[in-house]
């Protein structure tokens, strides 16, 4: 069994369900995310909901292919675990690039196939492109990059594969994260 996540519509750009684009949900206090390359804002790429806790993503998109965006550690990349309880939208800053196109609903599909994989395994369910899957195993379309917590050292968990809905190089990006520590991390490859 694999949970797909489908091109679920357009929403509301601070909807709280899962999403690709539209504006951050973050606790009181958060600053929007900076990329450790150039500095620029990152652009916010996805929205996450696991229930008790959201997991969002962000990348740099203001020097595309110059911040080393597809890699878990270089700092061209961020991915938060936030608790569900009181999140409120962030604004964009006025400069760089912060806010991705068009507002996708990733809607969860469980689907009768054991792995997900190239584009071309799956065409639309029910008319919604395939954006992606929710957990399960990661399809590497290189070699398997399981990023390490930075907290306790140990192997981060699976939580989605994104496809298409971003700058990922025409490849997929990987969301990981630690529940332990509540860190999370975000990686591309192509
Ligand atoms: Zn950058
Ligand atoms: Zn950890």
């Amino acid at each position: 069994m694999t949970t797909l996540l489908l091109h679920g519509g357009a929403t509301d750009p601070t909807a709280p369900v899962s999403r690709a684009g539209g504006l951050p949900l973050a606790p009181e206090g958060f600053g929007w995310p900076r990329c450790a390359e150039c500095a620029g804002a990152m652009q916010f790429i996805a929205h996450l909901d696991r229930g008790t806790d959201v997991v969002a993503v962000f990348m740099c998109q203001n020097e595309p292919g110059l911040c080393e965006e597809w890699d878990a550690a270089a700092g061209g990349n961020r991915a938060y675990v936030f608790p569900a309880e009181e999140l409120t939208p962030l604004a964009a800053p006025a400069e760089g690039e912060t806010l991705l196109d068009k507002v996708a609903v990733l809607t969860a599909r469980p689907v009768e196939a054991e792995t997900y994989g190239k584009e071309d395994t799956f065409g639309p369910v029910d008319g919604m492109a395939v954006l992606g899957q929710l957990g399960g195993e990661p399809y590497w379309l290189q070699w398997d990059e399981t990023p390490d917590c930075g907290g306790c050292g140990k192997e981060m968990g699976f939580v989605a594969q994104l496809d298409q809905v971003a700058n990922f190089g025409g490849g997929y990006a990987y969301a990981f994260a630690c529940d332990a520590c509540a860190e999370a991390a975000f990686l591309w490859q192509c």
